[in-house]
């Protein structure tokens, strides 16, 4: 199976479960070992994951980020949580794009909830703001 269809079904499942796509709604419902905050971070720091049990995980995303990247960064960390990464703290850079393949998953698992939760087909893609980063993940699911 690709990663993708992999990804996808996880997605599908969680906002079932949720009944939401709300990025803070599927973290309130589903994700109760979640410790999420937004906090002050530094610039280049969207937000960061850290594994401590299966019963306590802390997630936290830089308070001053907006619209489409704080959604963004909260699907990624709820990715981290779903795809069940452990054992290192994940520190999500805003401007370098991460070699790690938990990085990569969190990206994909946040690009997937992210067009579902915002109704992006391949007719609306170009019109929605948002960076081109995230635009050409998203592509992937389209
Ligand atoms: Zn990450």
């Amino acid at each position: 199976m690709f990663i993708e269809e992999y990804i996808q079904r996880k997605v599908k499942r969680l906002i079932k479960k949720a009944g939401t796509s709300n990025p803070e709604g599927i973290i309130k419902t589903r994700l109760k070992s979640a410790d999420f905050k937004y906090v002050p971070l530094c610039k280049n720091i969207n937000g960061y994951y850290i594994y401590i049990s299966g019963k306590k995980k802390i997630i936290r995303v830089n308070s001053e980020l907006k619209g489409a990247e704080k959604q963004f960064v909260v699907l990624h960390e709820t990715g981290h949580c779903i795809l069940d990464h452990r054992g290192i703290i994940l520190l999500d850079r805003s401007n370098s794009i991460s070699k790690l393949k938990e990085e990569y998953d969190a990206d994909l698992f946040a690009a997937c909830s992210f067009k579902i939760y915002n109704n992006i087909n391949k007719f609306n893609l170009n019109n929605i703001c948002m960076p081109e980063y995230i635009r050409s993940l998203v592509n992937k699911f389209l």
